[in-house]
């Protein structure tokens, strides 16, 4: 099923050059990038983003530190289409919780943080990626995010190679 997902690569990694190593891990995979942007975002547009669903799953404490995270610093913002593009995605980023993150994921190889010491310092977690966790929310996130001419089709090499 080919699938349409939003990663965001987090003010962390934007501010630790990250941004370039991240997407080739998703480039080699074969996920298709069809939209990319850098972008700032303010508090409003980030409490849509970050929506009571995560106050209800984390508490309202966390995601007021997260809307504080996002908006920092400037996001790298992109749509990646691929066969099962939202959970291959989730595969390649890691766990949320750097900790327990695998090493070989994004977050396992880029970061160590528990959410024992996150809670205790009063701190978001700095994971460097976000990714849409399943269906519903990518089709919530993507149009969120991204207008439809900000959107590309075309084909990737491994499209001319599969098809
Ligand atoms: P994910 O980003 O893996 O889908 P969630 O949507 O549950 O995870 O949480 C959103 C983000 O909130 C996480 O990526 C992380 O940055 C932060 N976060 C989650 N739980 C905590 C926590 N207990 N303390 C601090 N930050 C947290």
């Amino acid at each position: 099923m080919i699938e349409k997902t939003l990663v965001l690569l987090k003010p962390d990694a934007v501010q630790r050059s990250l941004a370039g190593e991240i997407i080739s891990r998703f480039e080699r995979a074969g996920l298709k990038i069809i939209g990319m942007k850098l972008v700032h975002i303010d508090k409003e547009f980030a409490r849509k983003h970050y929506t009571e669903d995560v106050a209800k799953r984390r508490g309202e404490q966390v995601r007021n530190w997260l809307i504080e995270y996002i908006t920092e610093g400037p996001v790298v913002a992109l749509v990646l289409e691929g066969v099962d593009a939202i959970d291959h995605v989730r595969k390649l980023t890691g766990v949320t919780e750097p900790k327990s993150a695998a090493p070989g994921t994004i977050r396992g190889d880029y970061a160590h943080m528990s959410y024992g010491h996150a809670d205790e310092k009063k701190i978001p977690i700095k994971n460097l990626v976000h990714a849409s966790g399943n269906k519903e929310d990518a089709e919530f996130e993507v149009p969120l995010w991204f207008s439809e001419s900000e959107l590309f089709d075309y084909k990737t090499v491994h499209q001319h190679l599969t098809q």
